[in-house]
């Protein structure tokens, strides 16, 4: 099932290893404002140390052009240093001469974050330069990125041309779960699908036609497949150029594909919009469909409560107002109270899980939500491909 080497085929002990981690974390005045993908880091962080390594961090944050000093992962490497029990150094470059020295310098037992890859160009071009003089700091790479496991860049794949390359904890946790889950589920295996897009998840629901028992579909792609059944879906956020994509889908699905009976609809784009739930019919000009309603996440829990494995990617609604909120929680209480084997990815989701406070009873919170989508497709990912075999 998992087919790659992973830090237990490896000895470290003494060893400078390069770990690509996934700080890619939010932060509010540079200040961490969700630990989770920090957390996730750590087991492989404490086995590798524990094994007598020298840990070197390398990580991408946000989407900065060129040296942002907002993008700088400084704070995280300061967060950091409160969850372990080692000394946490920061380089001001992920490569040349400040990182050079910084890791010359590092002992067994210490860790060493380097400032954000992204930093250079050639992270994202997966540029062998960046790759080989990144690679150059350690005698071994260990990829525990999930998060980044879908792309192709420097720092997860263009370092395995240079490194022995295994895969950490995390990453290998993650493929297990998910991988588990697409190829073997147990039954009856449902799909929730939401967020604004059904453009960005065409190949996941096509890959899931042929698996899934179920697919329950809500959030703003459902009103581009309202359009496809031929409804007036008024103001709504719709994607005119899926529509004959999503006729098919609707075609080749039958029953397999589950749209919302009835919708919450409002006046306006906003947090304090006037609203009213409607069953499933045209929708009245000057109003948009902004989450599903309380018939359709009674019907979608009762599919969840029956199910064998259960697997939700995207919101149900614009659940960043709390009015449009409702279904997006009611769903994630019934995935959390469900017996089902459940996985949740994406980061509008897996907020939700955890402002409902249930997280703990969801099977495996995925920290990669265009990876696991990526999975959901059926798609290899080039940040696994990149490691040894086993
Ligand atoms: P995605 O990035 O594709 O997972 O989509 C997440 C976004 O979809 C969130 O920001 C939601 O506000 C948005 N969304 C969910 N439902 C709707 C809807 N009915 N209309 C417009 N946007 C929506």
């Amino acid at each position: 099932m998992f087919d790659k080497k992973t830090v237990e085929d490896f000895d470290f002990a003494g060893k400078r290893v390069l770990v690509r981690v996934d700080f890619n974390v939010p932060l509010d005045e540079r200040k961490v404002a969700d630990d989770t993908r920090i957390r996730a880091a750590l087991p492989t962080l404490e086995y590798l140390l524990d094994q007598g390594a020298a840990l070197i961090l390398c990580s991408h944050l946000g989407r900065p052009k060129g040296v942002t000093p907002e993008f700088s992962l400084r704070p995280v490497a300061e967060y950091l240093e409160r969850l372990v029990d080692a000394p946490v150094y920061f380089a001001e470059d992920c490569i040349g001469p400040k990182a050079e020295s910084a890791a010359r310098a590092l002992l067994p037992g210490q860790i060493l974050v380097l400032e954000n890859t992204r930093f250079h160009d050639g992270e994202k071009k997966n540029n062998p330069e960046v790759a080989k003089q990144l690679a150059s700091l350690a005698d071994v790479f260990v990829d525990d990125a999930f998060g980044t496991a879908h792309r192709a860049h420097a720092s997860n794949v263009g370092v395995a041309d240079y490194l022995p390359a295994v895969a950490g904890l995390l990453l290998e946790k993650e493929i297990r779960y998910l991988g588990q889950a697409i190829a073997d589920p147990k039954r009856p295996f449902v799909a929730i699908l939401g967020g604004a897009k059904v453009s960005d998840k065409i190949g996941v629901i096509r890959n899931l036609l042929g698996k899934a028992d179920q697919i329950l579909i809500g959030g703003g792609m459902a009103n581009t497949f309202f359009k496809a059944e031929g409804y007036a879906v008024g103001d709504s956020l719709v994607e005119e150029d899926a529509l004959e994509v999503a006729r098919a889908l609707l075609e080749e699905a039958g029953k397999k594909l589950r749209l919302p009976v009835d919708v919450v609809i409002a006046d306006d784009f906003t947090a304090e919009a006037g609203c009213k739930t409607i069953g499933m019919g045209p929708i009245p000009d000057g109003w948009r469909i902004l989450d599903i309603g309380p018939e359709t996440v009674a019907g979608y829990a009762r599919v969840i409560a029956e199910a064998g494995t259960v697997v939700w990617n995207g919101p149900m609604g614009v659940f960043e107002f709390p009015r449009f909120a409702v279904g997006t929680f009611e769903l994630a209480k019934a995935v959390a109270k469900s017996a089902a084997i459940s996985i949740i990815g994406g980061g509008d989701s897996v907020a939700a899980i955890n402002q409902t406070g249930l997280a703990e009873r969801v099977t495996h919170i995925s920290t990669g939500g265009g990876a696991s989508l990526q999975m959901l497709e059926g798609q290899a990912l080039p940040g696994l491909a990149a490691l040894l075999d086993k």
